[in-house]
């Protein structure tokens, strides 16, 4: 199954995310990243390197972060893909200290 990047990532974009992954699935607009679910391999080494906690494995997503997986699967392959770590957002900072992290 796979992994997912939910609303933590929101006004952040850190990206850390994007350097360690094997198969170059995440997609970026202008206010966070997507996974295609058809191209993640399942590795997993995306989830600690997300300074948030933005990502997990679908079947680990609490009931109202399920609306994620659908919308990380559409998004995805509409969106350029990102390869390399990019400035966070201006709001990244304010953000993570909301989230607790
Ligand atoms: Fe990429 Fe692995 Fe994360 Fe899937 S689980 S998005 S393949 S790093």
């Amino acid at each position: 199954m796979p992994h997912v990047v939910t609303d933590n990532c929101v006004s952040c974009r850190f990206t850390d995310c994007v350097t360690v992954c094997p198969v170059a699935c995440f997609h970026a607009d202008d206010d966070r990243v997507y996974i295609d679910p058809n191209v993640c391999v399942d590795c997993a080494a995306c989830v600690p390197a997300c300074p948030v906690h933005a990502i997990a494995e679908d079947f680990d997503l609490e009931d109202d972060q399920e609306i994620w997986v659908s919308i990380n699967a559409e998004k995805a392959p509409t969106l350029p893909v990102i390869r390399a770590k990019q400035t966070p957002l201006p709001t990244a900072s304010d953000r993570r200290m909301e989230l607790g992290f």
